[in-house]
Formats: structure tokens, sequence, C-alpha cells
């Protein structure tokens, strides 16, 4: 049995696809590993390759000096890391969140931890269970710097890139919460995308070239308007906001010709239309974000 002490053990609670994908880099790295999950038997092939499965989550927390929890939020992981007997067996030893959740539940949990002389780290996986393991993984961590650097080798063991945000533990949330914006307005706009192509006789696989190469566009973009954002420029010269209310209004009235939700796009375009008639017009999208920031 391993102690608090062991810095090569790690336990992992919650056995979902990103868990088992957890737990399964940490036994290939050669970490000792204990695993358990709410449901029982999905531990099962884990064990077949050299996991210890606990009984319970006080038993699993008890083997480790680490643990790892990745459940669906932080509703789940307050269910399991606050009953009364786990609670008691972490006591002196790290819990590294990386379930997802809001910034505030980061730092609420944070103080919960504190309080019960428990150390925490939080922290939010930004790739898919494919990438575990492997140079593509992505890994952002927020917390006590010194936490974090003690901890960091067994962390390093699932592969890829590990990030450390600052102390702040709402950090790694925050970040996590911007970047899925991202992703999921992105992925918002492409499904309503792929049904007014469809309703044009467009198939969903002429367009992937073409909307590849609209992805493409994005990243100089993104560099530019933080640029702008920092600098307070704005500059639309070339490609002002007025632009992309005519092209957004193009949009719109394509969908609702199909009679298609153009609900994403309309929100979009009331934004724009919103920051010209504010008076900025002729300047660059970024201006968005500040209009939007505005309390
Ligand atoms: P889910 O988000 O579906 O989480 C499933 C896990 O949560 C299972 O272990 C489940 O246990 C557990 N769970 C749910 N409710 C409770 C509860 N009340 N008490 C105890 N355990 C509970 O699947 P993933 O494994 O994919 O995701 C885990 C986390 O990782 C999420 O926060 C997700 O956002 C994040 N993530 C996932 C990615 C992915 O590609 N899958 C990518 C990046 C981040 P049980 O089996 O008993 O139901």
């Amino acid at each position: 049995m391993s102690t608090h002490s062991d810095q090569s053990a790690v336990t992992v609670l919650g056995l979902g696809p990103m868990g088992r994908a957890l737990a399964g880099a940490f036994l290939d790295a050669g970490v000792r590993t204990t695993v358990w999950n709410r449901t029982p038997g999905r531990e099962r092939d884990l064990v077949e390759r050299g996991a210890d499965g606990a009984r319970s989550a006080h038993e699993a927390v008890a083997a480790s000096g680490l643990t790892v929890v990745c459940v669906v939020d932080y509703d789940a992981s307050d269910a399991v890391l606050r009953s009364d007997a786990v609670t008691a067996a972490l006591k002196g030893r790290t819990v590294v969140n990386l379930s997802a959740d809001t910034p505030g539940r980061a730092r609420e949990t944070a103080d919960w931890a504190a309080a019960h002389g428990i150390r925490y780290l939080d922290g939010a996986i930004m790739t898919p269970t494919t990438t575990i393991g492997t140079p593509a993984a992505v890994f952002l961590h927020s917390g006590p710097e010194e936490l974090y650097q003690q901890h960091r080798p067994v962390l390093e063991a699932l592969g890829g890139s590990h990030t450390h945000l600052g102390e702040d533990i709402g950090r790694a949330a925050a970040y996590d919460i911007a970047l899925l914006d991202i992703f999921w307005t992105a992925m918002a706009g492409y499904a309503h995308a792929l049904a007014v192509a469809r309703a044009e006789g467009v198939t969903a696989r002429e367009l992937t070239p073409f909307a590849q190469g609209i992805a493409g566009i994005l990243p100089p973009l993104f560099q530019q308007s933080a640029e702008d954002i920092e600098n307070g420029g704005f500059s639309g010269e070339g490609n002002p906001i007025t632009s992309a209310a005519s092209s957004m209004a193009h949009i719109v009235h394509t969908s609702e010709a199909h009679g298609i939700d153009a609900g994403v796009m309309r929100t979009a375009e009331g934004m724009v239309r919103r920051a010209i008639g504010l008076g900025h017009g002729t300047d660059g999208f970024s201006r968005i974000a500040e209009v939007l920031g505005r309390r």
C-alpha cells in the first residue's frame, strides 16, 4: 500500500471517458494508479492493465498522496469529495480537480479544501480523450506554484503540454470558459452553416474543404484582434463593422427563406448593429469585445 508521501502514486476518481484516459496514461507511464468510479464496473479493464481498484472513494484517496478527480462537474466532484470519510482521508494530501466547471466553483472548492487541511490545485483539459498520453494533449493548471511543482512530474506523465497559469485558483477554469466559448459558438455556427448549405443543395462533404479554409483564417485574426484590444486601436481599415453587418444580414435572409432558425446569426448581427448604433461602424470587429465588456 502506498503512503501519502509516495510521489509516484496517483488516485483517479471518475472513470468516464476522460477519467479512463487519464488513468490509462498514468498506467502506461508506470505510475502506480488506484482507480474508483461511482458506478462500479468501469475500472475492470484498467485493473487488468495493472491499476488497483478501490472498493470505496475513501479507500482510493488513502492509497496515494495525489488524487486526480475528473467527473462531469463540481456538483459531482462535491458529491465524491465532501463525504465525511473522503474528506477525512484527504487531510494532508493533494487533490487536482480536472473536472470542468466555473471559476467561481473552483474558488469555492479551494476554500472548502483549505478549511479541511486538503491541498488543492485546479485544472482544465483542453483536448479530447484521444490526445491524452500523447504530445497533443493540453492541460491548464492553477493554484499554489509550489504545490504544482511538487506534483508536476506525475501530472506530466499524462503527456502533452502543462501550463501553470498562476496562483489564482480560478484561472484554469477562466481560460476553459473563454476557450469553450470560442469552441461552442464556432460549432453552433458550423451546424447552422451545414443546415443552410444543405437547403441550398450543398452537401457537408462538398463544403468541408472550404469550411476548413475559413477556420484557417481565424488564427491570424485572433492575433490581430488581441493586439487591437490591448492597444485600444480597433482599426476597421479594409474590413469595417458595417461590412460584417451586411454579410450577416445575407446569412439571416437565406436561412429564414428556407425556414431555418437563424437565431445564432441574429444574435451576432444584433451585437454588430449595437456597435454601429454607438458610432463604431468604421471600426474593426474587435470593437465588439470592447462594447460587450462595457458595464
Ligand atoms: P462526463 O462528463 O460524462 O463525466 C462522467 C463521469 O462523471 C463518470 O465517472 C460519472 O460517474 C461521473 N459522475 C457524474 N455525476 C456524478 C455524481 N453525482 N457523483 C459521482 N460521479 C459522478 O465524461 P468525461 O469523462 O468525458 O468528462 C469528465 C470531465 O472531463 C468533464 O468535466 C468534461 O467536461 C471534461 N473533459 C472531457 C473531455 C472529453 O473529450 N471527454 C475533453 C475535455 C474535458 P458514473 O459512471 O457513476 O455515472
